[in-house]
């Protein structure tokens, strides 16, 4: 910590939020970028813009009481988390996994904030979801579910005040139920209300893809600054979820070679490369587990229950799975295997220590907040089109993405080399992203 005024709103952040382990995490890492700012910019920190960074403007907890297919009455909590409005709607994605808590929620808010600042596009910071987890529900199951959900949630949402997302166990089919219990209510087709949505029904083209595809573009970028390409290159990719399967593709189109995948009970290597038709029919189609990926493969492909996917030798790690998933020791362990770059798709998979090993041993680091902003940017490429009742093409979307992306990498480059720290996408993106919500918040006066 740089600043004795950052360490002090740091602890006052654990004070005010105990117990929120991962929230503090995140507020840790931007508050570690931010000495430098506040020694250019002292204003900033007489006007209290970082404590009212922390401070989410609204925190919405609910009940979400639904019933399963035996008839048994079952009851989960509901979170919102409207962060910050400085720069648009609250904007940002809702997460059903049983390990959900406000200290998750708020994490994600906070990335999210400065993710989005980053895409240059008019949106605000938030997120939201639950402690339910579709999986092993049935499809009725999961639809009950969701209507309760957006039964108390809707009243918080609308196109200019809060449009959520998918993320962790919110994918199309959780997002066409949520959208079709909101229109219930709402009695109007807000198609902006959402994004994630169909293709037949207000969704774009290219979200489903946006997230992995945009990590590979900045990752791409990453290596193009040091004279080296992802052609050829062996690489490693935690989940096999949505940002997952879509980082896979974009590796493969690139001509990067993809070994090994995983969930959460163990990882498939495919020495010969992933067979992303085969990856898809088993996630995407079938909602299986990845060892079915194994058993239906017969030509090698190898299924390790339990196994620790960082440790299989590769020169480009993607962890695309969930927050801190790579710690020091696995860190250590990539670099020792000749591991040359880390970029996320997954928010915060990298713990602090992992992250001091990666940039000592010089590996491009591209963090979350920065390296998976295509998902958001291209939620508010759907949100335009909405509001101009237009669709676009596969790839006309895919090249506005592609331009969004280069352009969060080289803010992040050019903010990090400005403030005398060449090649480190930590302190360019919190710095980038933190300024221009600043400067807006600034503008607004004391709200
Ligand atoms: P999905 O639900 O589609 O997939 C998540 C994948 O990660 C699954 O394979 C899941 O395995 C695995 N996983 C989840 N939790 C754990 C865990 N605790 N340990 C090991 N594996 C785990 O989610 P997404 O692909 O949408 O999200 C993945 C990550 O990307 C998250 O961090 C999310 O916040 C981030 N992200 C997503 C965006 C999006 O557009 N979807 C945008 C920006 C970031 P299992 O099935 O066993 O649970």
């Amino acid at each position: 910590m740089i600043d004795e005024r950052l360490e002090q709103i740091y602890q006052d952040v654990v004070q005010r939020n105990p117990a929120e382990r991962e929230f503090h995490q995140a507020v840790r890492e931007v508050l570690d970028s931010l000495g430098p700012v506040l020694a250019k910019r002292p204003e900033l920190a007489e006007r209290k813009i970082i404590e009212r960074i922390c401070e989410p403007e609204r925190q919405i907890i609910f009940r979400v009481v639904w019933q399963d297919d035996c008839g048994a009455v079952r009851v989960n909590r509901g979170f919102r988390v409207q962060f910050n409005s400085a720069l648009g709607p609250y904007k940002g994605g809702l997460r059903f996994h049983p390990s959900v808590y406000l200290g998750i929620i708020k994490f994600l808010g906070f990335e999210q904030i400065f993710k989005n600042a980053l895409t240059g596009m008019p949106i605000g910071g938030a997120k939201g979801g639950s402690d339910f987890d579709p999986k092993g529900h049935s499809d009725d199951e999961v639809m009950r579910f969701c209507q309760s959900f957006m039964t108390e949630l809707y009243r918080h949402l609308g196109e200019y005040r809060d449009v959520p997302a998918g993320d962790i166990g919110v994918g199309g089919r959780e997002i066409g139920y949520l959208f079709g219990q909101y229109k219930r209510i709402a009695n109007e087709y807000e198609s902006g209300v959402l994004t994630g949505k169909g293709l037949g029904w207000g969704g774009s083209l290219v979200r489903k893809e946006a997230t992995g595809y945009g990590a590979v573009f900045f990752a791409d970028d990453m290596l193009k600054v040091r004279n080296d390409t992802l052609e050829g290159k062996t690489c490693v990719v935690s989940g096999a979820g949505n940002v997952a399967i879509y980082t896979i593709e974009k590796l493969q189109q690139l001509g990067a070679k993809v070994v090994a995948c995983s969930d959460s009970n163990g990882y498939v290597y495919d020495e010969c490369g992933i067979d992303l038709d085969l990856l898809k029919q088993v996630k995407e189609v079938e909602r299986l587990r990845i060892d079915a990926y194994a058993e239906r493969h017969g030509n090698g492909a190898r299924y390790v229950p339990a196994g620790n996917i960082w440790e299989i030798p590769c020169q480009v790690a993607m962890p695309s799975a969930t927050q801190n998933e790579i710690n020091g020791r696995d860190a250590a362990t990539l670099v020792k295997n000749g591991c040359i770059a880390v970029c996320e798709g997954a928010n915060m998979p990298t713990t602090p220590e992992g992250i001091r090993v990666f940039q000592d041993a010089k590996v491009a680091y591209g963090l979350g907040k920065a390296a998976n902003a295509g998902g958001v940017a291209t939620s508010a490429l759907e949100m335009q089109q909405n509001a101009s009742r237009d669709s676009w093409t596969f790839e006309y979307t895919e090249a506005r993405l592609a331009t969004i992306m280069r352009e969060i990498h080289r803010t992040c480059y050019e903010t990090a080399g400005e403030y005398g720290a060449p090649g480190n996408y930590v302190l360019g993106a919190n710095i980038a992203g933190f300024l221009r919500v600043a400067d807006a918040m600034d503008a607004f006066g004391l709200v």
